[in-house]
């Protein structure tokens, strides 16, 4: 076997290399793979961290994801759903507060009404300014409905494929139509023939997952030649059919570990794309996210959604933040970016793998 400085220093990966560097078993194995990782985002993205400002518009979901805590049939969450006037005051805020971009995330609904009203939101943010990215991320939808959006001023979505697995993507979701893999691989295809910046990403550590699992997905990513990713642990939740499984789980200080490296291997594998420290990293190590940074992640995500709205998104446990405002989450942020060793971008922070892709 290659020792684990020479793989990280070899030009294409193989599905075996990858799986070599995932399940590295010394903290000195993982520190060369950290290492690497962050050397390649100096190299070709900088040291430099973009902001998106994350609103939380809605919980109301028409699907049944077995993992996720906002679910349909989950009772046990109260259901709320942001007024325009609200967000385009987060909106506001966020432009006062340097960040270039929000992310506007909620459960998947499917039908006139909620096509329109993003329609409408969309056109407000607008009026606001024309210098502003938004990022949707508002689950499958029809190829006309992801158009509308886009010619109403949405330039980047975020799709995730949850796991590249048909099998396991079958085992974490009710068996129909709703729910079905083809139709959502299809949706990040027709995202990408759009013109949007595609954004995708899984959850790690998830019940019967398996490194080669997650050793394909990086490879999904690559051949998919995706723009940006978030990806972060799976964390259970009490309200969902997935939660019986929990004893069979990875504990959480090696989804943790397994999460970072994941974004490292990425990283290495795709030099210039974004790639997000997420909030689930958060939930586990209060620090969490800045050692996302120092993996690879160059795209920190800091929620803005009103505070009396978010502890009912909950997809997973002691999900955090729920007690900071919008003014705490930004001074929050900058502490996360300034002891991570990095500044914060004042550009849009585009994908530069999409503008490059662009230039030909
Ligand atoms: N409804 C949209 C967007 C909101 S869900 C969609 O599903 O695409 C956003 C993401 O939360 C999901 O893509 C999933 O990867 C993540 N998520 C849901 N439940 C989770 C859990 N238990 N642990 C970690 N991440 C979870
Ligand atoms: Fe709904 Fe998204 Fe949760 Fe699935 S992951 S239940 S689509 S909010």
């Amino acid at each position: 076997m290659l020792p684990i400085q020479e793989i990280v220093e070899k030009e294409n990966l193989t599905k075996e290399d990858i799986v070599t560097l995932l399940t590295v078993k010394t903290k000195e194995e993982q520190d060369v793979l950290l290492q690497k990782a962050n050397a390649v985002k100096e190299q070709f993205v900088g040291k430099k961290v973009y902001l998106r400002g994350l609103i939380e518009l809605s919980n109301i979901c028409g699907k049944n994801c077995f993992y996720c805590g906002i679910r349909a049939e989950n009772n046990n969450t109260k259901r709320y759903n942001i007024p325009d006037e609200e967000v385009v005051e987060v909106i506001r805020f966020a432009k006062s507060n340097q960040f270039s971009s929000v992310v506007i995330q909620s459960g998947e609904l499917c039908n006139f009404a909620f096509t329109k009203r993003i329609t409408r939101l969309l056109e407000k943010i607008q009026n606001i300014s024309e210098q502003f990215r938004v990022t949707l991320s508002l689950g499958e939808q029809s190829e006309e409905t992801y158009r509308e959006w886009y010619n109403a001023g949405a330039q980047r979505y975020l799709l995730r494929i949850e796991s590249s697995d048909r099998e396991l993507y079958r085992t974490l979701h009710p068996n129909n139509k709703l729910h079905d893999y083809e139709a959502r691989l299809k949706c990040l295809q027709v995202l990408k023939r759009i013109g949007y910046q595609a954004g995708t990403g899984v959850m790690i550590g998830l019940p019967f997952q398996t490194f080669e699992n997650l050793a394909d997905d990086l490879l999904f990513m690559k051949n998919l030649d995706i723009d940006m990713v978030g990806m972060g642990p799976y964390i259970e939740h009490e309200d969902t059919p997935l939660y019986q499984y929990r004893e069979s789980l990875l504990p959480i200080k090696d989804r943790f570990d397994l999460s970072l490296r994941m974004i490292a291997i990425l990283r290495i594998l795709m030099k210039d794309i974004n790639i997000a420290s997420t909030t689930a990293l958060q939930s586990i190590d209060p620090e969490g996210r800045e050692k996302g940074l120092l993996a690879g992640a160059n795209v920190l995500m800091p929620n803005l959604t009103p505070l009396k709205y978010r502890d009912n998104y909950m997809l997973y446990e002691n999900k955090p933040g729920v007690f900071q405002d919008e003014e705490e989450s930004v001074v929050y942020i900058k502490k996360v970016v300034n002891s991570a060793g990095e500044e914060i971008a004042q550009d849009y922070g585009d994908s530069l793998h999409f503008k490059k892709k662009r230039q030909f």
